[in-house]
């Protein structure tokens, strides 16, 4: 045995040396330090005996005995790099490359044996290896997905994947999306060799390619390996060089990613160099991005925010889960026929209801549409297409609903007939079924009086189109009990969606805050500002929809009639209303110009017979624009990203969130906060100046265009302590 503590050393009688990946102190192997000594301990002792008896090892298999083959970077280690520890990352970076390199190169035949998900740093080392072998085992995924979390693969993963691939193939299909492969579309691909079904037959490969090919190399280790469709300086390379750029462009749209175009910059400068050479190359731009704010942000959101919201730390406790087998969808329109879609994808029996069978039998119809497309792209086969759409019964009358235990109600929003539409199931569904809404801005305290089990009425407000979305905004009402929010978390997970809990409030959290967005946008085109600019300020900040086509997608009676319900609600509650400058632009254009947005056929842009969107509407310019009437671009950004985060802490003050990875998750898997600042928390944490910074920025906005841009009490009070917006249980700070 060697002294390594990760690495487990194994060797038969054959000459055939298994190193076990296997980190005793975690459930995952990562590239942390014990990681980091192993490797030189291994490569020593390879290199030791082969010095001293050639014959003593003919080949060697990288395996693991975890679940997954090994995942990658220590995301809890490099959260925590700054500028001035990120020379120490460097070495540590460069010393597992070197080790690897050392086993690459011994002139013994290498091969990984990935038994499960090979991701980042475990994808690495299986790209040292002669030869690749994945088991396709349920879930395992290959890839590299660094650049989903600002970074690159900083193990080798540029330099072998250009070499394998070539530049073009390398990022496309590798490096700048951060594609997950199943394993035998990693075959497909070129990025592994073989497929084996069992773990026995896996290894079986592997050591047949040992017994075949005792000399191995790598291709680039061969005389005359040349970098597959050509480097930079070739002449027929380089006319397709400025194509690059242009693809990055249209990746990022002008955000502030860093991260692919540091992997464009490693790819093409690594592929004229020696091997040697574009390693470090490789890991100055790796340490680049570590360092970064925006690697930061986005290890916080993707990683742990996402696996403390994932993982139920807002799930009451003690609750046992009981999956819900039977689900009624009351309204069969947009959102219900993809709820149905969505809950029979995950295995549940779902009855959809309407008004008339027609109506029902039409949102069954998205469904049957959906399955034909997967079935016809390959992502699923006509059997299980076909039990999909079996579960899902379209039926006008309401008997049919029985034996039931969830409804989910999806119909027009309007309280009176979400009222009635609950009382005319609630005596036919199971006693205790659960009893969700879907209203995306109606107060659940309020339609929950609708029923007679208010503990068991939640809000579950999806997200358009609900096949792709994958949030789901829980919301407690008054009167909702543990036991239903427990229920509502697990069936959301149920269907593989995530779920952030927060307390009733008129539009809850999602729909309040993208209504500061949109409201900036559209208050910016009354001020006078070019409606060109305020499209390309949105974009450029990283937000995913133009804010004036989100308008007139969402169409623009609708914060008219948002607006008329809560100016009556604060007046109601002996408020005064605060009008914002948005509205008057809004009443102008339904009311002088009758534009009310896509589904009007016109609105902020012109639309073809095909509903298709075409230029902005030359009126804009005519009735709003003040030729050469600018403001900073940067303010035009920071308008629409301030009032999206000033108002998230006002939620918090108000208690209708309570969490801070809620807010961050929420805030980009629901409403498109761009996904570099880590979300809308994240984005105050990492502002520039951190809390005090942000707060200095907000007052000098709240000058220049208005008191809803002065900062809340717990914003200043927080900046004042050095505080920062954190979760009590979460596990990293970035
Ligand atoms: P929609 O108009 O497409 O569908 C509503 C459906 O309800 C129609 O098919 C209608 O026939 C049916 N309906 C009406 N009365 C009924 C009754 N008595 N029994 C059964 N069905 C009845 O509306 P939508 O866009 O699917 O929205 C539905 C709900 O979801 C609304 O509360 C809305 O606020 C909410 N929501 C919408 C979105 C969105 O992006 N559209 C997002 C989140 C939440």
């Amino acid at each position: 045995m060697t002294e390594s503590t990760t690495i487990r050393w194994e060797q038969d009688g054959t000459g055939v040396v298994t190193l076990v990946l296997d980190d005793p102190d975690q459930s995952a192997n990562t590239m942390n330090q014990a990681f980091r000594q192993s490797l030189t301990a291994i490569a020593d002792r390879l290199e030791a005996e082969v010095r001293a008896d050639p014959e003593s090892v003919r080949g060697i298999v990288f395996t693991s005995a975890k679940k997954t083959f090994f995942a990658g970077g220590d995301l809890r280690d490099l959260i925590r790099v700054t500028p001035d520890t990120a020379q120490q990352l460097l070495e540590g970076g460069l010393a597992i490359k070197r080790d690897l390199r050392r086993i690459e190169t011994l002139g013994k035949p290498v091969v990984a044996a990935m038994n499960g998900a090979a991701l980042g740093g475990g994808f690495e080392i299986a790209l040292a290896c002669h030869h690749r072998v994945a088991l396709d085992a349920p879930g395992s995924r290959i890839g590299c997905p660094e650049v989903t979390l600002g970074l690159l693969p900083g193990g080798g993963g540029v330099v072998r994947t250009v070499r394998l691939l070539g530049i073009a193939d390398a990022l496309l299909k590798v490096l700048l999306q951060g594609t997950q492969y199943t394993p035998r579309r990693a075959l497909d691909n070129g990025l592994v060799h073989e497929v084996a079904d069992t773990r026995e037959e896996m290894l079986a490969k592997a050591r047949a390619f040992i017994d075949a090919n005792p000399e191995s190399a790598q291709p680039w280790d061969r005389p005359g390996y040349r970098i597959p469709g050509g480097t930079p300086s070739q002449p027929k390379f380089a006319a397709n060089l400025p194509a690059f750029p242009a693809n990055l462009r249209k990746q990022t749209n002008g955000a502030p990613y860093p991260a692919p175009r540091n992997i464009l910059a490693a790819a093409v400068e690594g592929s004229q160099v020696d091997f040697e050479t574009a390693q470090v190359i490789e890991a100055r731009y790796f340490v680049e991005l570590a360092a970064g704010q925006t690697a930061k942000n986005m290890i916080q959101a993707f990683f742990f925010d996402l696996q403390a919201v994932n993982s139920g730390a807002n799930r009451p406790r003690g609750i046992e889960p009981r999956p819900v087998r039977k689900v009624a969808v009351l309204g069969a329109g947009m959102m219900g026929a993809g709820i149905a879609y969505s809950c029979a994808r995950a295995g549940i029996d779902v009855v959809l209801k309407d008004v008339s069978a027609e109506s029902a039998a039409k949102g069954k119809g998205y469904s049957e549409k959906l399955c034909a497309k997967a079935v016809s792209r390959g992502r699923t086969t006509q059997e299980k297409a076909d039990a999909l759409l079996a579960r899902i019964t379209p039926t006008a009358d309401p008997n049919d609903l029985a034996g039931c235990d969830a409804v989910i109600e999806a119909v027009f929003e309007d309280p009176a007939l979400k009222h009635k539409v609950f009382q005319e199931i609630q005596h036919i569904v199971e006693p205790d079924a659960l009893l969700c809404s879907n209203t995306s801005t109606l107060p659940i305290t309020v339609l929950a009086e609708g029923v007679e089990r208010q503990d068991d009425f939640i809000g579950l407000h999806f997200f358009s189109p609900v096949d792709k979305m994958p949030l789901v905004e829980i919301i407690k009402g008054a009167r909702t009990g543990d036991e239903a929010l427990a229920r509502a978390f697990d069936l959301v997970r149920q269907i593989s969606k995530t779920p952030i809990v927060v307390n009733d409030s008129r539009g809850f959290f999602t729909s309040r805050v993208i209504g500061h967005f949109i409201n900036e946008g559209v208050a910016m085109v009354g001020e006078g500002i070019e409606p060109a600019s305020v499209e390309q300020a949105a974009a450029q900040a990283g937000y995913p929809a133009k804010v004036l086509s989100l308008m007139d997608e969402l169409t623009l009676t609708l914060p008219r009639k948002i607006r008329k319900e809560s100016k009556q609600a604060v007046e109601e509650a002996g408020g005064t209303w605060q009008a914002h400058p948005a509205e008057t632009v809004v009443d102008r254009m339904v009311d002088d110009f009758g534009r009310t947005g896509r589904s009007g056929g016109a609105g902020f842009y012109e639309y073809g017979d095909d509903g298709r969107r075409g230029q902005l509407w030359p009126g804009l310019r005519e009735h709003f624009t003040r030729p050469g009437h600018r403001i900073p671009f940067e303010d035009m950004q920071e308008r629409m990203l301030f009032s999206e985060a000033l108002d998230t802490v006002r939620l918090l003050e108000e208690g209708v969130l309570t969490s801070v990875a809620d807010a961050n998750i929420g805030s980009i898997l629901g409403i498109g906060f761009p996904g570099w600042t880590g979300g809308v928390l994240q984005y105050i944490n990492g502002y520039e100046g951190g809390l005090p910074g942000f707060v200095a920025r907000a007052r000098q906005l709240a000058e220049r265009y208005g008191e809803r841009f002065a900062p809340p009490a717990l914003l200043v009070e927080k900046a004042d302590k050095g505080e920062r917006f954190t979760d009590a249980r979460r596990p990293a700070d970035a």
